[in-house]
């Protein structure tokens, strides 16, 4: 029965049958293909053929290893197919199903390899938005991975997002599992590459589970759940490997990892999870279902209500469960199948859903009130918070937030006002940036040189052509390890230095801060800071008196800080009770004025300590819409002027916006540096006034802190960086990939 699709491709027969289509083995001029029909009624909607049509050149784009390549897109006659590399084998849902929850290697393997095909996507800028085991094609024509798990590829990019749009009508909008969508689009965010982390999270919970974390019963009930419950841990699983799942199911989307670090810290952990076996976790509704594939034992039910204080009861809650949950109609009046298992997308809840969850949650919220429920801290227990807890602090940061930007709305109006002072208006002079501005040291007043309203850089407007090169880069001494870390490193790394000692701090897998002293004598020991578990680098500074003071963002997204007193550390405090950030933090002293930066949702956020308080949040418009982690230095010799490094949305240069007592400055690009995914290092040369700045990628530049040109150059390996800067230069460490740490210094 073979059927002609298009001019080039014959489909021979049926291998899959899913959601949105019918798949089938086929024919093309370059050999075998599979060809994805797509079902009757969405090829008969021109809205959505169009939609196909216009992101052709997307879907077709990506081209890797880990990613079911799209090589052709035909619309022929009534026909609408996706030409696809052929996968030989199964699915890793029908895998589960067959054989039940994977060895942890395996699993990992599988997650790991998938994480992969998301980096290349998510670096392309796109979003897969349905990634669940459907979706996870093995095959098993290469050779096995680590634990013997086939390798996987991830299939179905793009299409959740064309196919699920907000004009399609219900008869024809195809309703999915909601076991993997992450609390933020439940909330009614615009999904990000967040999204696809925590799906995949849930995916690797799931294979080494045989069960979802938030799955079951009721549509609502497991929305509600992803957005207000936490997550217990999986009984048997190396903490290691439960902290990684546990941070990417992180409510706050930027406190999960990216998709690079994901890949690379589930490849860091294969070799610790060789011979483990596959766990044997009852699941939750075992009570009230027949066994499942392991028999085990309904005693070793995870007790998470317990463990998580709040108020679900563990009756309903467990009698709600069910494998998979209720059967979910991809169309309306169709009858519940096996086709439920293979979703394409997801619905996103009608407002009356939500305000339906929002009322058990607060049902749930003042039961654990009137038991004294308490919301958890991050503690031993960071990565299970209260759910109920959560949503409080969830919707007190949306106030902060709104609050934050009506003050900064009035901070900017006065530097809109002051700047007009200027005169002028073309916003340019010949010679300088773009509404640059100076410091009178005296006064620590500004005076606008260029004039005119802060404008949006212009790509390619930069001023390298006239003032690069006038500030040369450092010579830097070959590359030497430092000692090495009791436990790998993840993510960033920052350094400051105290008098005559330099400290370098980075944070471990089990999210407890590390760090290492350095002497003209040498390295010391490397210490550990607990209390709390952090998300990303903590940010040193440096108070009068040379005490150290540390700043990080706890699993909770709220900002934590201790102080090191002669030699002893004070206990973790929180700066405030409600406002959570999205990155860690970035910290700046002027004498007594402490100013600390972080990204919340893409704003450039920032409070100051001065007169002995901490002042409301706000949001620093200059900045533009920012992703990654902001940095944050203070000019030397007291002028009061502080820099941000910030990624812009969507990457391009690195920019760089400044600030004398919170009145900031139009963000300048550090051109032609790229902002990278994580944080820019930035520091200041101690007697040339140089700005040298440093990105993970090991692009370097160097410049002058008033001035807007920048001489960049490269270094020979790149490497999450910090420096700190002392009388003889400037020491640069990098955290390597392994989680080690190396460091030169500036010749
Ligand atoms: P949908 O996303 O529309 O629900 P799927 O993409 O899951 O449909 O496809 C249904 C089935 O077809 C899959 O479970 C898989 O077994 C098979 N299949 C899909 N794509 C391929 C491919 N590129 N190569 C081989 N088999 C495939
Ligand atoms: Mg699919």
């Amino acid at each position: 029965m073979a059927r002609k699709i298009g001019s080039r491709y014959t489909a021979h027969q049926v291998i899959g049958r899913g959601s949105a289509g019918t798949v089938w083995l086929g024919e093309g001029p370059e050999g075998p293909v599979a060809i994805k029909l797509l079902r009757e009624d969405l090829a008969a909607d021109q809205v959505l053929v169009g939609r196909f049509v216009q992101e052709r050149t997307a879907l077709t784009s990506l081209d890797h290893p880990r990613v079911v390549g799209v090589h052709d897109l035909v619309v022929d006659g009534d026909d609408l197919a996706l030409v696809m590399e052929l996968v030989h084998g199964s699915d890793l849902r029908s895998r589960l199903d067959r054989e039940g929850p994977l060895t942890p290697q395996a699993a990992v393997s599988i997650a790991a390899d998938v994480a992969e095909g998301l980096a290349v996507a998510h670096a392309a800028g796109i979003v897969h938005r349905d990634v669940k085991p459907e979706n996870i094609l093995l095959d098993q024509a290469s050779s096995p991975g680590p634990g013997g798990a086939p390798r996987a590829k991830l299939s179905d990019f793009g299409i959740a997002r064309l196919v699920d749009a907000p004009r399609r009508t219900r008869a024809t909008r195809i309703i999915g599992t909601p076991d993997y969508l992450a609390p933020e689009v439940i909330e009614g965010l615009e999904p990000r590459a967040a999204v696809d982390i925590y799906a995949l999270a849930t995916v690797l919970y799931e294979l080494l589970a045989g069960f979802t974390p938030f799955g079951g019963g009721h549509t609502g009930a497991v929305l509600r759940r992803h957005v207000t419950e936490s997550v217990a841990p999986l009984p048997g699983l190396p903490e290691d490997l439960w902290r990684v799942i546990a941070q990417c199911l992180a409510k706050a989307p930027a406190s999960r990892l990216r998709a690079t670090e994901l890949a690379a810290r589930l490849r860091e952990l294969l070799p610790s999870l060789a011979g483990l076996p596959a766990l044997r976790v009852a699941h939750p509704d075992a009570a009230t279902a027949p066994a499942d594939h392991d028999g085990a034992d309904p005693e070793e039910l995870p007790d998470d209500d317990a463990e998580d204080g709040d108020a679900v009861d563990p009756a309903r809650r467990r009698a709600g469960r069910r494998r998979r949950g209720a059967a979910v109609p991809l169309v309306p009046g169709s009858r519940p199948d096996s086709s439920r298992e293979t979703h394409t997308s997801l619905r996103r809840p009608s407002p009356e859903e939500l305000a339906s969850f929002a009322a058990a949650s607060r049902a749930e919220r003042s039961a654990a009130a009137a038991r004294g429920g308490r919301p958890g801290g991050p503690g031993q227990g960071g990565a299970k918070r209260s759910g109920a807890g959560a949503a409080v602090r969830r919707r007190r940061r949306i106030l902060a937030v709104v609050l934050a930007l009506l003050v900064a709305g009035g901070a900017f109006g006065a530097y809109e006002a002051f700047a007009g002072n200027g005169g002028g208006g073309s916003g340019r002079t010949p010679g300088g940036g773009v509404g640059t501005a100076t410091v009178s040291p005296s006064s620590g007043a500004v005076d606008a040189n260029a004039g005119g309203l802060p404008q949006a850089p212009v790509a390619g407007q930069d001023d390298t052509a006239t003032s690069a090169g006038s500030t040369p880069l450092p010579g830097w001494a070959a590359w030497t390890d430092a000692p090495a870390p009791p436990a790998p490193l993840v993510g960033g790394v920052r350094a400051v230095r105290v008098g005559d000692t330099g400290y370098v701090f980075g944070t471990s897998a089990d999210g407890y801060v590390r760090y290492l002293t350095r002497t003209t004598t040498g390295f010391g020991a490397w210490g550990k800071l607990t209390g709390i578990q952090i998300t990303g680098e903590p940010a040193p500074v440096v108070l009068p008196g040379d005490h150290l003071r540390l700043f990080a963002q706890g699993t909770d997204g709220l900002v934590y800080l201790r102080t090191l007193n002669a030699g002893r550390w004070t206990d973790w405090g929180k700066l405030d009770a409600r406002t959570q950030v999205d990155s860690p933090p970035a910290a700046a002293v002027n004498g007594d004025r402490i100013d600390l930066v972080a990204r919340i949702g893409t704003d450039l956020a920032t409070t100051s300590y001065v007169g002995g308080a901490w002042s409301a949040w706000q949001t620093v418009p200059t900045a533009g819409k920012i992703s990654g982690t902001p940095e944050l230095v203070a000019e030397n010799g007291g002028t009061g002027r502080i820099d941000a490094f910030v990624t812009p949305v969507g990457g391009g240069p690195l920019l760089r916006t400044q600030a004398v007592n919170g009145v900031w400055h139009q963000a300048q690009p550090v051109a032609p540096i790229t902002a990278g995914p994580s944080r820019a290092e930035a520091v200041q040369a101690p007697d040339s006034g140089a700005q040298y700045v440093f990105t993970a990628s090991g692009a370097e530049a160097a410049g002058s802190v008033g001035g807007t040109g920048w001489t960049a150059g490269a270094l020979p390996s790149g490497g999450e960086p910090a420096a700190y800067a002392d009388a003889t230069g400037v020491v640069l460490f990098q955290r390597t990939p392994s989680g080690t740490l190396r460091y030169s210094h500036t010749r």
